[in-house]
């Protein structure tokens, strides 16, 4: 029987469909295997990358302006440090404080200082009773946990291929003022993969002047900046530009960092706003710090100024094969069935695949019986709730190519089998 337009069948049909794809599955399962596509970090060849790193300090520890980088100080970061912000963030240094290993650590700051101190002349937005952020999903499960924490609710909003749904975020700042920001991964978005429209990064930069809060925030998570793993990967608009034309440059604050450019969790973190919203930001990090960790911050100036793209070249010539192996299964096994759809990124770290609703925790759950892990279904959404339990978040870096294509096989195979026990359950 052809695989296709299988959910047509007849329950004699879907009956031996389940038999064989089970049986192809029980040879997984007997090969006892631990494959796992959940995993969102480099891989070790991609940390080897930046080994070289570690030699340039080599006893010279002054920054190019005679900056002592052993002692504290120096709360926006080196200029060497900012320079290569610049280089990944694409907005002038004199905009950016280079800090300390982590993006998101610096995003949690400034939620809660906009919380708990506000980073705009009103009171922080607790005094104001609720507060809501705009969670564009699937998106990147660290901020809506980080949100939730803090008491944030998230509203949702759906990711489209060109960004956020534009018409859905205007109209929630407009109609309420407990509405306070959005959440954005720009480029190569975690974890579609999607980069945003010019019209998309356009509209966000207007969004305050629209907003009913007057102290509404967009967070750019450009964690993604310089991960292209294809030479015609689509460039982002750039934010800096259309807010300054906008007025709402105090209104933006951007975050990048080195942690999927040279290691992950020891690299260097980067912020960057309207020249207010920048100094209220370094105020109040003078409190949490004496300052961040500055060799650290030279070791990456000297080891990858002026050439982060080349570096990030060479990360996609191991990542591009990764990316290739997922997109050749997906295709191979599911393509024309019409049973899953799925995003073919051309940068980031991730594919996110949809199938039919209601079968993606029993996708994973069968993915597991077979030795796979996947990311929990769900977590691409606040409180982990996918409402339509369909996506999937596939996390291909991690993994060896020669690992890669049997968990793809079983994962296709998972979705297949799902979607073919459905379907004969509602023919009988
Ligand atoms: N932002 C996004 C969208 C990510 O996917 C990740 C890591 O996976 C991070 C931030 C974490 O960045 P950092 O290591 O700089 O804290």
């Amino acid at each position: 029987m052809p695989e296709q337009n299988w959910t047509s069948q007849n329950s004699a049909e879907l009956k031996s469909l389940v038999d064989k794809l089970t049986g192809e599955l029980d040879l997984y399962r007997a090969n006892k295997l631990s494959l796992n596509l959940s995993r969102g970090k480099p891989a070790s060849e991609q940390l080897d990358l930046s080994d070289a790193m570690d030699l340039s300090i080599a006893g010279n520890f002054k920054a190019a302006d005679g900056t002592d980088t052993r002692n504290y100080g120096g709360m926006r970061g080196l200029p060497e440090a900012r320079a290569l912000g610049e280089e990944i963030m694409g907005l002038p240094a004199e905009h950016i404080i280079a800090a300390g290993n982590s993006s998101l650590s610096l995003m949690y700051f400034c939620v809660q200082t906009a919380l708990y101190q506000g980073l705009f002349d009103q009171s922080g937005w607790q005094t104001q009773g609720k507060v809501r952020m705009l969670a564009p999903c699937p998106g990147y499960d660290r901020h809506f946990a980080l949100a939730e924490e803090m008491g944030i609710e998230l509203v949702v909003v759906d990711m489209q291929e060109d960004g956020p749904d534009m018409a859905a975020v205007e109209a929630a700042v407009r109609a309420d003022a407990s509405v306070k920001g959005i959440w954005c991964v720009p480029r190569f978005s975690n974890p579609t993969g999607c980069v945003y429209s010019s019209e998309t990064v356009n509209r966000i930069a207007t969004l305050p002047t629209l907003a009913a809060a007057d102290d509404f925030v967009v967070m750019w998570d450009n964690a993604y900046a310089v991960h292209d793993i294809y030479a015609d990967a689509p460039e982002l608009a750039s934010l800096h530009k259309a807010a300054l034309k906008a007025g709402t440059d105090n209104h933006m604050v951007q975050f990048a960092s080195t942690s999927k450019v040279t290691f992950a969790g020891a690299g260097v973190s980067f912020v960057s706003s309207g020249a207010a919203t920048l100094e209220k930001i370094e105020r109040a990090l003078g409190f949490m710090t004496i300052g961040a960790d500055k060799i650290n911050q030279l070791r990456h100036a000297r080891f990858l100024g002026g050439r982060v793209r080349a570096h990030m070249q060479q990360h996609a010539d191991i990542l591009r094969p990764k990316f290739e192996q997922v997109q050749s299964s997906l295709h191979q096994e599911l393509g024309g069935l019409g049973i899953a759809t799925w995003t073919e990124p051309k940068g980031g770290y991730f594919v996110s695949l949809d199938v039919q609703p209601g079968l993606a925790q029993d996708v994973i759950a069968m993915a597991a019986t077979a030795g796979l892990t996947l990311t929990p279904a769900g977590a691409t959404f606040p409180s982990g709730m996918d409402t339509q339990n369909s996506n999937i978040r596939i996390a291909p870096t991690f993994a060896s190519l020669e690992e890669l294509a049997p968990a793809m096989g079983i994962l296709t195979l998972c979705v297949k089998l799902c979607t073919a026990l459905k379907a004969y359950q509602a023919a009988q």
